[in-house]
């Protein structure tokens, strides 16, 4: 039988029209399906291949470390050189208080990872989160998601969740002592790339340090130089108490994180011992490859460009179709006037080589997400077929 049919058959399925494409190799900013057909991968595997796919220094970390170790106990027992090495290399890139990082496999894992932190250290049973926010499909995540949609056939779910309206003066009042944490994503992502108020998020951060709450920020999506910043709280001059990453974390392998201060993690260690276990959680294969993307982004100076790469975007996406453009860096989201609209435009452009998708909450909106290795003649070229693509609809 033919792998699509397969597909349907054999894999669970989570939406009822796949994009169904069959990758046969990716490479740099392309995959190739099984006839050889190229494509621009303007979604970066949804925000994880930062520096592409397949990048030789990657590809060699991970050949390296497969034939020394793969899995050998669960997470947190022995020293693994390679996730030692990247938590150094993480703390050293982040502030001070943000010293101690606790890997998980994924995004998700993270976000599950950090509320329970933050309630075993505050003592608090209360979580304030966001409307239009994403943090993962995990019960527990998705209790704080920011949509009714998609908790409401999934009840009941965790107690004790506040959402908030993101960038709202009076939200603010809503922290008090009864709350372990704040939780938003720095930039909102899946709501079509929103960001934040810089007056607005420093009052937040005032009113979780007057009320000892915890701030988390979520950059899971945001982070490693999606917004032109490694990471993207260094626009706002806010620091959370806990970071969230992932998806770019690993450099295409699957791995998540949440870090804190030493003095805040270690309450993961009694009452009870194991306040948080994983058997795969940082994974050594998975932290080479992160480190190995890490250093390609750092040392390739692909962040000094996303400047200029941004006005490329705002100067080329212009077209009687494109209702608004929100951008973040190396980051849009096109807007069109209905999901119908954005819906032709994205089966264009996928039609003409150009892999592209929508926001979760966001229908409307193109998801504009490309590795932040592409070239400014790609990035032109990948603006050019989505003007095109609105010219034919
Ligand atoms: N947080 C944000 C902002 C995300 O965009 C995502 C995934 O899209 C997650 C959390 C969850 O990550 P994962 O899919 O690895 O569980």
């Amino acid at each position: 039988m033919h792998n699509r049919q397969l597909f349907l058959q054999h894999v669970g399925q989570t939406s009822p029209e796949p994009m169904g494409i069959e990758i046969r190799k990716a490479e740099g900013i392309y995959q190739y399906d099984t006839n050889g057909k190229q494509y621009i991968d303007l979604i970066s595997g949804f925000s994880v291949c930062n520096i592409g796919h397949s990048h030789p220094k990657v590809i060699d970390a991970i050949n390296r470390q497969i034939s020394d170790y793969m899995h050998v106990i669960v997470y947190g027992e022995f020293i693994e050189a390679p996730q030692v090495q990247y938590a150094k290399m993480l703390a050293d890139l982040l502030p001070g208080n943000l010293n101690c990082v606790y890997y998980t496999n994924s995004g998700a894992e993270a976000t599950e990872g950090a509320m329970k932190l933050a309630k075993r250290f505050t003592g608090r049973p209360n979580i304030v989160a966001f409307n239009k926010s994403y943090h993962g499909s995990t019960q527990g995540a998705l209790s704080i998601i920011g949509d009714e949609y998609f908790r409401s056939a999934f009840r009941p779910l965790l107690p004790g969740i506040i959402h908030a309206e993101y960038n709202d003066e009076a939200m603010a009042g809503l922290i008090d002592h009864s709350t372990a944490c704040v939780i938003m994503e720095t930039v909102q992502a899946e709501a079509g790339i929103i960001k934040p108020d810089i007056e607005w998020i420093k009052k937040i951060r005032e009113k979780c340090t007057q009320t000892g709450t915890l701030l988390i920020f979520d950059e899971i999506q945001a982070g490693f130089g999606r917004t032109g910043t490694l990471w993207a709280f260094e626009q706002y001059q806010v620091v959370p108490d806990i970071l969230l990453l992932g998806k770019a974390l690993g450099g295409g392998m699957p791995i998540g994180a949440f870090i804190a201060d030493k003095k805040i993690m270690d309450t993961l260690m009694a009452a009870p011992v194991l306040g948080h276990m994983s058997t795969f959680g940082g994974h050594p294969v998975s932290c080479v490859a992160g480190k190995a993307a890490l250093e390609v982004l750092l040392y390739g100076k692909f962040m000094d460009e996303i400047a200029e790469k941004e006005i490329i975007i705002k100067e080329k996406l212009k077209h009687s179709r494109i209702k608004k453009l929100h951008t973040a860096g190396l980051w849009a989201a096109v807007y069109f006037d209905s999901f119908e609209t954005n819906k032709k435009v994205i089966h264009a452009c996928i039609e003409n080589g150009l892999i592209t998708d929508w926001f979760l909450f966001r229908s409307e909106a193109l998801r504009f997400a490309p590795p932040l290795t592409i070239s400014k003649e790609e990035l032109i070229r990948a603006c050019e077929i989505i003007i095109s693509c609105c010219d034919k609809i």
